[in-house]
């Protein structure tokens, strides 16, 4: 399969230094050797999400993540609030019901945030609410939700905090013991810029309580008291319950090495400017942006599809002749958005570049193909 430069919101293109962890010889997942390098990524993690709780380091997508999150701290019957803005919110609502949770959904219209005035006017009125769960950035629509306005709102209600960051922890500041955020799930494959495999899920001390008041039993993998098991029982030898993938824990951490020798604040600005560049450069081609710019995340951008034109034709252009790839909108938005990633390799003014000069080709010459 030819490779297309990725400018879709995940997975994401690496540096050259970050794949070339993938090709080294397999290390054995255990001994103090490999166990030295694996809490290195642990506090090299820590580090970006800005916090001093428990973390780990799961192996498999995101949903895995928040599937034990979700059935770590509840039992089934208790009820969550979730707040949806979009595909990925609406995926939390499936998620929870899968786990038996019983949800109430607070929803906003696709394209705009959600509300921290409503949510506190919702938690007045139901005491019944035993967790809040939200996504900061709604890939979908690329939409970033006011998580500190929101994450205030639930520490005056008392009530624990399951973060989807899939796509924004290490590319938006997030300061997760600053905010309070007892349960935050991110991958490799998103801001933080390594290939797939990988989901690090944090975990506060008032989560822990939960967690350890919960009786009911989710499985044995997906369930985060089993990973507290070995991270203690197994601590200088093998401190988690199963076989790692090495090589991705290897490219994770010269990511995010790299990430914290630029510092946080020049990698998030990173993603800002390409967000931006792209967003003026798209206007200036006469393309309208789906979410106003208040409301954008500098990781993602939906743009509307253009009254003259097949948004699939130019994703199909885009493809073909400049061997870019972006995104279509999801689910209702289906041919009436297309989504540019500003993560990864994505961010740089070569990307971005060839995304503008690609999308102007098109518009120029769209009559001829
Ligand atoms: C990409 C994404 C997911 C899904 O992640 P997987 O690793 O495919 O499970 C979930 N939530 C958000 C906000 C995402 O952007």
């Amino acid at each position: 399969m030819k490779h297309y430069k990725l400018l879709i919101p995940g997975p994401v293109d690496a540096e050259d230094a970050v794949l070339a962890q993938m090709a080294k010889p397999i290390l054995p997942h255990y001994g103090t050797e490999w166990v030295e390098l694996y809490h290195q990524t642990i506090n090299y993690l820590k580090q970006v999400f800005q916090t001093e709780n428990d973390l780990f380091l799961l192996v498999g997508p995101g949903t895995a993540a928040l599937d034990m999150a979700f059935g770590s701290l509840l039992a089934p019957g208790e009820k969550a609030l979730i707040l949806s803005n979009g595909f990925f919110g609406d995926r939390l609502v499936s998620i929870a019901r899968a786990c038996g949770i019983e949800t109430t959904v607070l929803s906003s219209p696709l394209g705009q945030i959600i509300d921290p005035q409503r949510l506190r006017a919702y938690l007045r009125s139901d005491s019944d609410i035993r967790a809040l769960a939200l996504v900061h950035h709604e890939t979908s629509t690329g939409v970033l939700n006011p998580l500190a306005e929101i994450a205030a709102v639930a520490r005056e209600r008392g009530v624990p905090i399951i973060l989807d960051a899939v796509s924004s922890l290490g590319g938006v500041p997030l300061p997760v013991d600053e905010w309070g955020i007892d349960l935050c799930i991110t991958v490799a494959n998103k801001c933080l810029a390594a290939p797939p495999g990988l989901a690090p899920i944090s975990v506060s001390p008032r989560a822990w309580e939960i967690i350890d008041r919960n009786t009911a039993t989710h499985g044995w993998y997906l369930n985060l008291k089993t990973w507290r098991k070995y991270a203690d029982m197994w601590a200088g030898f093998h401190p988690y319950p199963t076989t790692l993938p090495t090589n991705n824990i290897l490219a994770l951490r010269a990511s995010l090495r790299c990430i914290l020798d630029s510092e946080l604040e020049t990698w998030y600005a990173r993603h800002r400017k390409a967000a931006d560049r792209v967003r003026r450069g798209l206007e200036e081609l006469g393309f309208e942006m789906f979410a106003p710019d208040e409301h954008a995340s500098p990781l993602t951008t939906a743009v509307k599809a253009h009254p003259e034109f097949e948004v699939g034709d130019l994703i199909q252009f885009l493809k073909e002749k400049h061997g870019l790839l972006v995104s279509g909108g999801i689910a209702e938005l289906a041919g009436k958005i297309f989504r540019v990633g500003h993560m990864g390799k994505a961010a740089s003014r070569e990307y971005t570049d060839a995304l503008l000069g690609g999308v102007a080709d098109f518009i120029q010459h769209r009559d001829l193909f």
